[in-house]
């Protein structure tokens, strides 16, 4: 690590506010460096992926320094998020928003120097009154959230965003703290430039994700193979899916299925049943939700144990932010996504609708997608690679890792089955032009002299089984794409296969769907009695206090404590995850739960 801008003495300072606050027993990853930057009043860009633990880069700092550490967050349920946990660790927090009633004693409470923290969104902060107000009380630090907003070149540009800049250099003396998990060079750039940091205060920490399992899959049957993941995973969970219709059908269905609280959600539903499907599920401890990728933004639960895609995402970026809301908590979580063929030729051929100068960009995105699907090899480091990274070629914690598949060279095959595509005159369907190839006594077939073709009847035997992958594979690739009326057409590189200048490797479909049954060694004990109690108590302790029982203790706490069995208030401190404000609050309820069991 690099050295720190700071005296050890206020490092030991940091370590024990975060062992007494937050009841953790060392910073991870980069989290120091951002931290010791802060303290020692340096603006700083902090790029940590999801569930780094960025909110405590702030959190901790803001307890520490003198003065109210003021946090611009985009979203109110973001905010209100936030300002549980940081009371629950006993952190004196307030927010500034519509849907707040308390306005006056938070205003108050500033200008008396008694808050930590002080949540507002940039619409709030950009204004004038806003600035007058700030003056009254001295600021530690701005620490700004979602800090891609800012610029054009992130997916989420936020105009008043921009704002802020004039209101932080009313304020020179005061140090910035820009966080976000997804920017790539550019966007990091301008992040800079736009918020006034220096470029050497940019830390940027690996966008690994390793406790989450990555595996995609050919769709063909989504709902029961959503029902297998969610038997395996009993946790709360996200399924997204394309449409509204098919997030509707595809959330009864999997109620169904497997008798679990399964919601829709999705932007054509009323805003109140939207909001309580959200709220359930954050609150909840084994709900799945089906969505539109409108959900998402703004859930901020650390307990999801899976998301799942039932189609293609739009893009590697897009894919790894919805993933990334799996096991922000750190224990295992999965991503699983199922692909059709038609997905891809259907987003290529909407490439066509889009402007001449957006097109080649859509492409490429697609190719990279396409990319991660068809890959033989490991998806995390497809993934890391994309981001920039340079990670090892295993992970061994993807379906290909685990299973690795068998890939051959169906370059033949594939001038097959293009040049029959090309034959039939580019207007059938996939059945159709296999008929052909495979010389099947077939009357349309037949009555459009199909059957006098060169290429009739020329696949025989096993190549006539991979017929249908590698048609799927061609289309992820480019080369097969849809025609209007849902024919297949060449497209890509489809002529360049046919002359013989690109080959065609193919990855082999598993010979029976592996049932992978090692439920990502599902770390809560089962059937634990001890453990049950644990979480019955917080679940009784999260409705008393109105939060999601995540805010009370993670899984990972109670689990300890079962395992450890601490006698004593003082053995019970030391697990982590229990800080001196929760073993004040909660420690005797729990010790008493211990002690019966
Ligand atoms: P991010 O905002 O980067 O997605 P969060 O701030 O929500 O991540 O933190 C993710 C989880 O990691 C939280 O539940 C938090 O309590 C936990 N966490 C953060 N820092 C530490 C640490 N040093 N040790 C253990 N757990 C941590
Ligand atoms: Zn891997």
């Amino acid at each position: 690590m690099a050295s720190l801008p700071l005296s050890p003495d206020r490092i030991d300072d940091a370590r024990e506010t975060l062992r007494r606050l937050f009841g953790f027993e060392g910073f991870r990853g980069r989290q120091e460096e951002v931290v010791a930057r802060v303290l020692a009043g340096q603006s700083t860009l902090a790029v940590m992926p999801t569930g780094a633990g960025k909110s405590l880069t702030y959190q901790l700092p803001a307890a520490m320094l003198g003065g109210t550490c003021v946090v611009i967050s985009p979203l109110i349920a973001l905010m209100h998020d936030q300002l549980r946990s940081a009371r629950a660790n006993g952190i004196r927090a307030a927010t500034l928003t519509s849907a707040d009633a308390d306005w006056r004693e938070t205003m108050d409470a500033y200008r008396a120097g008694e808050l930590d923290l002080l949540y507002v969104a940039p619409e709030r902060a950009s204004q004038p009154q806003f600035l007058d107000f700030l003056t009254a009380a001295p600021i530690a630090l701005f620490a700004i959230d979602e800090a891609h907003c800012v610029s054009e070149w992130g997916h989420d540009f936020r105009p008043d965003y921009r704002q802020l800049r004039p209101l932080m250099d009313s304020f020179p003396d005061v140090p910035r703290l820009a966080l976000t998990a997804t920017a790539d060079k550019r966007t990091r750039l301008d992040i800079l430039q736009q918020l006034g940091i220096p470029e050497d205060g940019l830390v940027l920490a690996g966008f690994d994700r390793p406790n989450i399992r990555y595996a995609i899959r050919h769709r063909d049957n989504p709902v029961r193979q959503i029902t297998q993941l969610m038997n395996e995973e009993p946790g709360p969970g996200i399924v997204y899916a394309p449409t509204r219709r098919k997030v509707e059908d595809l959330a009864a269905k999997l109620a169904d299925a497997t008798g679990r609280p399964v919601r829709p959600y999705h932007a054509g539903l009323e805003a109140e049943e939207r909001a309580a499907n959200q709220a359930s599920f954050v609150a909840s401890e084994d709900m799945v939700i089906v969505a539109t990728i409108a959900f998402g933004m703004g859930i901020d639960k650390p307990d999801v144990r899976f998301v799942a895609h039932a189609g293609i995402p739009k893009s590697i970026e897009a894919y790894y932010q919805e993933t990334g809301r799996a096991g922000r908590d750190g224990d295992p979580a999965r991503a699983e996504m199922l692909w059709g063929a038609g997905d891809f030729a259907q987003a290529r051929q909407r490439l066509g609708e889009l402007p001449e100068a957006r097109q080649a960009e859509e492409r490429a995105r697609l190719d990279a997608l396409a990319g991660l699907v068809e890959t033989p090899g490991c998806r995390r480091a497809v993934l890391l690679r994309h981001f920039g990274e340079d990670p090892p070629e295993t992970c061994g914690n993807c379906d290909n890792c685990l299973s690795p598949p068998q890939v051959t060279d169906a370059t033949e095959l594939a001038r097959k089955l293009l040049s029959a595509v090309y034959r039939t005159g580019q207007t059938y369907g996939f059945g159709h032009v296999q008929k052909v190839l495979t010389g099947a006594e077939d009357e349309r077939v037949r009555q459009r002299g199909h059957d006098a073709l060169t290429v009739f009847g020329i696949v025989e035997g096993e190549d006539a089984r991979l017929l249908q992958p590698l048609s799927r594979a061609l289309q992820a690739r480019g080369a097969l794409v849809s025609t209007e009326h849902g024919g297949l057409a060449l497209g890509g590189d489809a002529r360049d296969i046919l002359r013989g200048d690109a080959s065609v490797e193919m990855v082999l479909p598993p010979k029976r769907e592996r049932r992978r049954r090692g439920r990502n060694a599902a770390p809560n004990p089962v059937g634990d009695p001890l453990f049950d109690a644990l979480r019955e108590l917080r679940r009784e302790l999260a409705i008393e206090a109105q939060v999601p029982p995540y805010v009370i203790f993670h899984d990972a706490t109670l689990r300890e404590m079962a395992a450890n069995r601490p006698a004593s208030l003082a053995e019970l401190g030391t697990i982590a995850g229990i800080g001196a404000k929760k073993l004040e609050a909660y420690g005797e309820a729990f010790l008493r739960v211990i002690q019966r069991h």
